[in-house]
């Protein structure tokens, strides 16, 4: 670790001492002058040097490095829910006549064509599901790896989603298959979703005391910023009554990362209540993405207690319902009878 407390990571090094040393890969840092938009308007500050905010987390995490170009973040057009469902408070299953709701749906989809994709005005919403490892890419090694606890909490979150007629869910990548996050943004995007949820596991190499849930919204300056924060609070407050430790400032954070290809990457960690703007991007998956966005990272898989609670099978099945509820209540559902 330097004085500073920054850490470097290199290209194809395993994590450096971190305690959010998930594999979740970013997009490259975007290079100087090539932004624009609220971000420059907001005087966007290089996180590595000097600018570094005093207050900014000391922690980093060493992840794989960003392998892909550049991207520019998502600026593709609204994706908000249905204002009308969200001051209601609650939206009833559409229980139209055919007739009825099929011309709710073409007037919908004119809507949609009239202002751009991911203009969702109402049910069924359609939810992108990530499991944030697959295939040949495991995850973090812990207690249980990290593969084991996304691919079962996504499988309970699909079926609660199913089930439910307000929803309607696609996965961003087969199970048990290698996805790359521009692969995955792009399934999403194809889909139309309204919102997308990517599950990790988080890690501490170093010590098996680490544990609780971050959750990770698109940051300010993103167009979805402040919908993904929403459902960022939703989910940390329930996995906080739930008994989840919420780490950070209630559980929500951001990750910028910073560096390049040479250098390597630091991956930085910022708590929510810095709005500052800027200019590094995030993880690559909710760069990409044309909606609300939010990476959670649910418990660490190298701790025996955070496993215990929320890695095991039983553990997943109940974060599941926790997803569930938090993306009812974020466009306003009621949510199916269970647990
Ligand atoms: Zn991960």
């Amino acid at each position: 670790m330097r004085a500073d407390g920054v850490q470097k990571y290199q290209p194809g090094r395993p994590c450096a001492p971190s305690r959010t040393a998930c594999g979740e890969r970013a997009c490259p840092a975007p290079k100087r002058g090539t932004k624009s938009g609220p971000r420059a308007a907001a005087g966007a500050l290089r996180i590595s040097g000097r600018a570094r905010p005093a207050h900014r987390a000391r922690r980093t995490c060493g992840g794989a490095p960003p392998p892909e170009a550049p991207q520019a973040a998502c600026h593709t057009g609204a994706c908000l829910p249905d204002a009308g469902h969200r001051a209601a408070g609650r939206a009833a299953p559409d229980v139209r006549c055919p007739a009825r709701r099929d011309g709710g749906r073409r007037r919908r989809a004119e809507r949609r064509s009239a202002h751009g994709r991911g203009a969702h005005e109402g049910p069924p919403y359609t939810i992108a599901i990530d499991a944030g490892h697959g295939g040949t890419d495991i995850g973090a090694e812990g207690v249980i790896n990290e593969i084991q606890l996304t691919e079962a909490t996504i499988g309970y979150l699909e079926g609660w989603l199913t089930q439910d007629e307000n929803y309607t869910s696609v996965r961003t990548h087969a199970a048990d298959t290698f996805s790359k996050n521009t692969e995955r943004a792009a399934a999403a995007n194809s889909a139309g979703a309204s919102l997308l949820l990517s599950v990790h596991g988080n890690s501490d190499p170093y010590s098996s005391d680490s544990y609780g849930l971050e959750c990770y919204p698109q940051p300010p300056g993103r167009t979805h910023h402040e919908d993904s924060l929403r459902l960022a609070h939703l989910i940390a407050d329930k996995f906080g009554a739930a008994g989840q430790r919420l780490r950070g400032n209630a559980g929500v954070r951001y990750i910028y990362y910073a560096g390049d290809d040479e250098s390597g990457y630091e991956k930085q960690v910022v708590e929510e209540s810095d709005s500052t703007v800027y200019s590094e991007q995030t993880f690559g998956l909710l760069e990409k993405t044309d909606c609300p966005a939010v990476l959670v990272e649910q418990c660490f898989v190298t701790s025996e207690a955070d496993v215990a609670a929320w890695g095991t099978d039983d553990g997943c099945r109940r974060a599941a319902r926790l997803y569930y509820e938090a993306i009812c209540e974020y466009f306003g559902t009621e949510p199916l009878p269970g647990t």
